[in-house]
């Protein structure tokens, strides 16, 4: 096989939530794999870490500080990495953030306001700031970070399941309207991955063997597993690939009927 279908070198990415989790195991998979890399999120002391860490892999690494739910920070964001790395080819739109109430009528409308600015209007503002950038580049990628709830919904999560349905939704739009520029959009839909989000399911030991069971693969996700998926998505392997929604989720999107009844 040719793996320069995977190579990276020369290119120029900026991942949003960076810092840690799924963001940062995406963020040093795309280093290894030849990118200079952009880190964005609110926490400097963590995004500065993980650009850190890309400088050691000999790559070019950078920490902006962006909030996605203020529209002139994200602006900012990809003018500092133009301006410092010199253009812009892959944005991945990870950061996102989540509201736990016992149901949809629970939910205040600044909660509401908080998960669907971060989660789905910073993905529009984002991509539509790099559009240009990629248009200068003869063509680019975006990987949005979805989840399986955007498919599904939840009880618990009303605000975030429509924040995710709409970049399900979003991503396609974008995917047909771009294709022309050589821009391939697509998403990685998570299962149950082991970050800061999912701290209270993996210490509450009833839902974790309720996932860990419900999991084809018997446990959670690493976030160093995104690392391959997100760099076919960003690499010329996947360049007549766009408007998918790729789960990596250990098969728990899958396991409807065994999970329900056995069979
Ligand atoms: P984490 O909580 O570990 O990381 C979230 C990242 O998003 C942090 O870097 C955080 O940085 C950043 N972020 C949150 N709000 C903002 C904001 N307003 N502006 C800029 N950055 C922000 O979560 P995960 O790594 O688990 O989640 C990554 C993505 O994967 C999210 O979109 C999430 O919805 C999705 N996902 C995760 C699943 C899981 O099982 N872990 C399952 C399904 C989907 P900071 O707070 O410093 O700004």
């Amino acid at each position: 096989m040719d793996t320069s279908l995977f190579d990276l070198t020369g290119k120029i990415a900026i991942v949003t939530g960076g810092g840690r989790g799924i963001g940062r195991g995406i963020a040093l998979g795309m280093a290894r794999a030849g990118a200079d890399v952009a880190v964005a999120a609110r926490t400097f002391s963590e995004v500065d870490a993980v650009a850190r860490e890309i400088e050691t892999l000999g790559r070019r690494g950078l920490a902006v500080i962006c909030d996605l739910s203020d529209p002139k920070s994200i602006t900012s964001a990809v003018d500092a990495v133009v301006g410092a790395f010199g253009g812009l080819d892959i944005v991945v739109n990870n950061a996102g953030t989540n509201s736990w109430v016992p149901g949809p009528e629970h939910i205040t409308a600044e909660q509401w306001d908080t998960v669907l600015t971060t989660n789905l209007t910073g993905v529009h503002l984002m991509s539509t700031r790099a559009y240009p950038e990629f248009l200068k580049r003869g063509g680019g990628k975006i990987i949005n970070i979805s989840s399986m709830v955007g498919i599904f919904g939840g009880k618990t999560i009303a605000a975030y399941a429509a924040s995710k349905g709409g970049v399900e939704q979003y991503t396609k739009s974008c995917a047909i309207a771009w294709a022309k520029d050589n821009i391939q959009v697509n998403i990685l839909q998570p299962g149950w991955i082991a970050t800061k989000m999912t701290t209270g399911s993996r210490s509450n030991p009833d839902k974790y063997n309720n996932i860990v069971d419900r999991t084809p693969a018997g446990r959670y996700g690493d976030p160093e597993e995104f690392a391959g998926p997100a760099v076919f998505l960003a690499s010329k392997a996947s360049s007549f690939v766009t408007g998918i929604s790729l789960p990596v989720d250990g098969g728990y999107s899958v396991n409807v009927t065994s999970a329900t009844i056995g069979i």
